[in-house]
């Protein structure tokens, strides 16, 4: 478990851009190159994977996984675009959100991208993708890694979210937000961490001000006018910044309720938020994660993966 929770365990999980290639194509590209393709992964343990060999991920469609540090950032797919490096907790968000091709997407918190151009990809880069973000040096960074990927539906923008008007006429057809802001990261295994023991207080105050942060953006979000799908998600282990966050928007919006997600993911939201994922190194073989799905209710059974 320590082993795992350094990082140097977690799978290598590779993407595969749908914009440029195909799954097939990237498998028979990857054979070639003297990879053993060892078909559909069938139980969590199938991810637990030997050098040189590679699977279909158990859930998520475009994804390839991998033995532990594969390296790629030399690989001609990655440097084409052809394959994304990303996490396989990071490419849930996009995935549950499902947007449709030709639909009008908002990704209030977008830098550098990673979630950004998987939206794109299920989009088929058809519909229009608005992406905000405070930061301007990551935003540059996306820019690059978009153009990369092949991504054509983005429309960028150095914004505050919280100052964006949901009213705009511009935004009058947003029918799905991806809304993953900034959150204490602690998921994320591989940061090292810091080994002195935390001052407790000033890490609750910290906490409290980006779950009040995190609640900002969600009622925020919440107010586009058409909005029928939204999906939140952090890479914090701490209920601070997930089940109470997404506790206070529902409360705060009834109009809004949660989507079961994938039933056949075990690592569920702390009780009585089930219906939402969590993931972890020692659970799905992943950095930490929180990932939840709000609809507007409609009185129509959801049709969520
Ligand atoms: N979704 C991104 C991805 O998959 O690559 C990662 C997003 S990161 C967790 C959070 C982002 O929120 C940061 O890039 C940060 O600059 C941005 N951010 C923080 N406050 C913001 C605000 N008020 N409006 C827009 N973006 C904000």
């Amino acid at each position: 478990v320590q082993a795992a929770e350094d990082g140097v365990h977690l799978p290598r999980y590779v993407r595969v851009n749908t914009l440029k290639t195909t799954v097939d194509d990237a498998v028979d590209y990857f054979k070639r190159d003297g990879f053993a393709y060892l078909g559909q992964a069938n139980r969590p343990d199938d991810l637990e994977l030997k050098a040189k060999s590679f699977v279909r991920d158990l859930h998520l469609p475009d994804l390839l996984v991998f033995a532990p540090k594969t390296e790629f950032h030399e690989h001609f797919l990655y440097k084409a675009g052809h394959i994304i490096l990303q996490d396989k907790a990071s490419c849930l968000p996009a995935f549950l959100l499902d947007p449709a091709s030709g639909g009008h997407v908002v990704d209030a918190c977008a830098a550098p991208g990673n979630k950004t151009g998987h939206l794109a990809a299920i989009m088929k880069n058809k519909g229009k993708l608005f992406a905000f973000d405070l930061d301007a040096k990551r935003l540059s960074t996306m820019s690059t890694l978009l153009l990369r990927a092949g991504v054509t539906c983005h429309q960028l923008a150095n914004r505050d979210f919280l100052k964006v008007d949901t009213a705009d006429p511009e935004y009058k057809d947003v029918e799905y937000v991806l809304l993953d802001p900034s959150c204490s990261g602690s998921g994320m295994v591989c940061l090292g961490k810091d080994s002195s023991s935390p001052d407790q207080e000033k890490e609750q105050r910290r906490l409290a001000n980006l779950a009040a942060f995190q609640l900002r953006c969600l009622n925020h979000a919440l107010r586009f006018p058409r909005l029928q799908r939204l999906v939140y998600s952090t890479c914090s282990v701490h209920a601070e910044e997930n089940e109470k966050v997404v506790a206070a928007c529902l409360q705060q919006n009834p109009g809004f309720r949660l989507v079961h997600l994938l039933p056949q993911w075990k690592e569920r939201g702390l009780e009585p938020f089930t219906q939402c994922l969590r993931a972890s190194p020692t659970k799905t073989l992943t950095h930490g994660f929180f990932v939840a799905l709000l609809e507007r209710h409609s009185g129509a059974v959801s049709t969520a993966p």
